[in-house]
């Protein structure tokens, strides 16, 4: 994986100082799990306080050889919150990139489906009704 590129620092200045400790303990405490990066996205998931696990989604951007955080969404408060999670799987992803599971870019995996498989794909997205909306409003 190219490497990710942001200081403890950086993080600091973004996250409250006490969000910043937390989400340090977090990665240490090994609470973090499932971080995969796909071409420019930065996934993961976080035990946190609540029953299910968080949801993190970093998007990338590319800076000389290594790529930042640019946009941060968590499933515990609204997109943009760098949230204790965040912060846990972004140091998770810079200091130890062996952990991170490389994806294929998702529109490389599109073009291998077959017609059927991709067919079987939208009908299964279908059933999402903010989904089949857009669906219905791209074949109308
Ligand atoms: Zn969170």
């Amino acid at each position: 994986m190219d490497r990710i590129d942001i200081s403890n620092e950086r993080i600091g200045q973004i996250a409250r100082s006490e969000v910043f400790a937390k989400g340090l303990t977090y990665a240490k405490e090994s609470r973090v799990f499932n971080v995969t990066v796909r071409r420019g996205h930065l996934m993961g998931e976080v035990e946190g306080l609540g029953r299910e696990p968080y949801q993190v989604h970093v998007t990338l951007a590319p800076h000389h050889d290594a790529w930042v955080p640019e946009t941060v969404a968590c499933s515990c408060s609204a997109p943009g919150v760098w949230c204790a999670h965040v912060v846990a799987v972004v140091v998770i992803a810079r200091d130890f990139p062996d952990q991170v599971l490389q994806r294929q870019p998702l529109t490389s995996l599109i073009r291998l489906l077959s017609l059927e498989d991709a067919q079987d794909v939208l009908i299964r997205l279908a059933a999402i009704p903010s989904v089949r909306e857009q669906i219905e409003r791209i074949l109308r």
